[in-house]
């Protein structure tokens, strides 16, 4: 499969049986699943979204959305327990086209993605076990 590297735009194949052995990226060896949140923008969003293989559970935040803030740790904390989801984050300011794209009403939204489809979408705060819950629900 293949896997866009976050940091550098690389698309790289990644077999399947390696998925669990810590893939770095060919180019610039970063880490390709990084089991933290990565930033996505919209410099680096349609490479990725088009190009990754695994599916991309999108938290569309902003800096001054209280809401927002409690539930990063709860974010972060459920992309450690889901090592073949990409979870990554847009600031909804630094992004207005994205947000716009995303036709985002209310934050912290979370879009589930598989490339360029959305498989779910939720609005609203969560904490980590609902989070888990939710995802699986979606990713069956
Ligand atoms: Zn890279």
């Amino acid at each position: 499969m293949i896997i866009v590297c976050s940091s550098c735009g690389a698309k790289n194949r990644v077999p399947e049986e390696k998925l669990s052995t810590h893939p770095s990226c060919g180019k610039c060896h970063q880490p390709l699943l990084p089991q933290q949140p990565i930033e996505l923008n919209e410099q680096n969003f349609s490479n990725f979204i088009s190009n990754t293989d695994l599916p991309v559970l999108i938290d569309l935040w902003a800096e001054w959305c209280g809401p927002c803030k409690m539930m990063a740790p709860h974010f972060a904390q459920v992309a450690t327990q889901n090592p073949y989801v990409i979870f990554a984050k847009i600031d909804t300011e630094a992004n207005p086209r994205l947000s716009a794209a995303f036709n985002v009403r209310s934050i912290p939204t979370l879009v589930l993605m598989n490339k360029t489809t959305e498989i779910a979408r939720m609005s609203g705060a969560l904490r980590a076990p609902e989070l888990q819950q939710w995802l699986e629900q979606h990713l069956k």
